[in-house]
């Protein structure tokens, strides 16, 4: 196949990038000193840059490329789709073949009692509508004061105004002016860095009974909503203690509030489940999608929202809210190929049964590594911390140096690994092989020993 790639040198590329595009979540005068990596192509789990050096791709993208790269057939429904009805709306008593194929089938995929999806062009646009749906939900019950949504510090809900009041992270918050009102923060359930002397199971019990805490606080009659993903992913693939959620669950059963699980990186198999509440046995009302939804080939997101909720929305005459690209024809009609292609692959059931062990027990293995103290791991996604003393779970004094240190090494040595601080995380693509697995551990091992040597000789392992 002819490639699109017959590209300028990398180093003008670089300037021409530095000179005109901004990145997210990036120093733009640093990155146009450094200059970007130039990705041009990309296989299975394999990444090449203009270079063409590859790089395992342990992070599938941004936690999203579930069925890896260069599938032809999402590409061959793209190009169908857009020769057909490239774009039409939902908005004015219309809808289109592929958002009616790809209702019909999330609703087969999803939990029982999960028939409706209200569409989105991302994850934080989602989370937006979540927003406005559940508080529309309440004020069409007769309880408009049920506005308050509670949600966790260090949690990731996206980056919109809605989407990043919701997510805990400071630095987001420190700019602009954030949270919107209305919004509430309780601790996450992160044992490793916040679980002082407490057992695990403690610790998730008395994390999850801030919940409790927060509704008496405001009062039951003002809370609309709790959400939070079923594991963290930004922020560090925090796998809460086994006591965590049934007593959420339990908190949201014994009070009258809605409950919102953002799926957007544990959804379509990441898990090992189609979905993360699955995996957790968490009942939520609605379900944050995105990602995982179309494999990152056409940008999508949505809510799926049980039939009691979506009732009570139905029959509340307008919802004023919508996006110009809600179930657009082309990602709809992606998504519905990357589903096709992960349900007759059977790639979850392989994920749950077969990769995803393999991975944890050499995952898990990492903690006879010098520098490493915790593993965790769920499905796909797993994490391990770094610190200079084990038994004290000691943090870095120097926060986040050696997993910016590591993330570098991870470039060099052919592995893209990402760093949350001083974790280190991974996500790759579901399709991963066994054998490919053996080389991402070879090749993050590798890094890891290297930082540590580095780690040595600079002074950073005295506690
Ligand atoms: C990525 C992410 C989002 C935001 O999705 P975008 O498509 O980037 O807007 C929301 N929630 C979670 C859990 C995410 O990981």
């Amino acid at each position: 196949m002819n490639k699109i790639t017959n590209h300028m040198p990398t180093a003008e590329l670089q300037a021409l990038d530095a000179a005109h595009h901004m990145h997210p979540f990036t120093a733009g005068a640093e990155l146009a000193k450094a200059g970007a990596r130039v990705i041009t192509s990309a296989d299975g789990v394999m990444l090449t840059d203009s270079e063409g050096k590859t790089l395992l791709d342990a992070m599938a993208g941004l936690w999203c490329v579930n069925i890896g790269y260069g599938r032809n057939e999402l590409a061959e429904a793209a190009a169908r789709q857009m020769r057909e009805l490239p774009y039409y709306n939902t908005f004015f008593m219309t809808t289109h073949v592929p958002v009616i194929a790809l209702s019909a089938k999330l609703a087969e995929l999803a939990p029982e009692g999960f028939n409706n999806v209200f569409y989105a062009g991302s994850g934080s646009e989602a989370n937006d509508t979540n927003i406005r749906m559940v508080r529309h939900y309440w004020s069409a019950k007769g309880q408009p004061e049920k506005k308050i949504i509670i949600s966790r510090k260090n949690g990731y809900h996206g980056s919109t105004l809605g989407g990043a009041s919701l997510g805990g992270m400071i630095p987001m918050h420190q700019q602009g002016g954030l949270p919107i009102p209305d919004i509430h923060h309780i601790d996450q359930p992160n044992w490793w860095a916040e679980g002082g002397d407490m057992s695990p199971e403690d610790f998730g019990l008395e994390r999850a009974r801030q919940l409790e805490a927060a509704i008496n606080h405001y009062g039951e009659d003002k809370i609309a909503a709790f959400i939070a993903e079923p594991v963290q992913g930004a922020g560090g693939v925090i796998v809460p203690p086994e006591t965590y959620w049934p007593e959420i669950q339990r908190i949201c059963d014994a009070h009258d509030i809605l409950l919102i699980a953002d799926e957007v990186i544990c959804g379509f198999g990441r898990t090992g489940n189609w979905f993360g509440s699955t995996t957790y046995n968490i009942k939520p009302h609605i379900m944050t999608i995105a990602k995982g939804l179309s494999s990152g080939y056409a940008p999508i997101g949505g809510s799926l929202v049980c039939d009691e909720v979506a009732d009570v929305i139905n029959n509340a005459g307008d919802f004023n809210h919508g996006y110009t690209y809600s179930g657009h024809p082309v990602s709809a009609a992606v998504a519905l190929e990357n589903l096709r292609i992960l349900e007759e692959e059977g790639i979850v059931d392989t994920v749950r049964d077969e990769t995803a062990p393999y991975l944890k027990e050499k995952w898990e293995a990492l903690t006879d590594h010098p520098l490493i103290g915790q593993a965790s791991i769920s499905g796909m996604m797993a994490s391990v911390a770094m610190t200079p003393h084990k038994e004290s779970r000691a943090a870095f004094k120097t926060s986040g140096a050696l997993g910016y240190y590591c993330r570098t090494r991870c470039f060099d040595n052919g592995l893209v690994m990402r760093h949350v601080g001083d974790r280190m995380i991974i996500s790759p693509p579901l399709v991963i092989k066994k054998d490919e697995i053996d080389t991402l551990m070879d090749r993050a091992v590798k890094s890891l020993d290297e930082t540590y040597a580095w780690a040595k000789s600079e002074g950073h392992m005295t506690a």
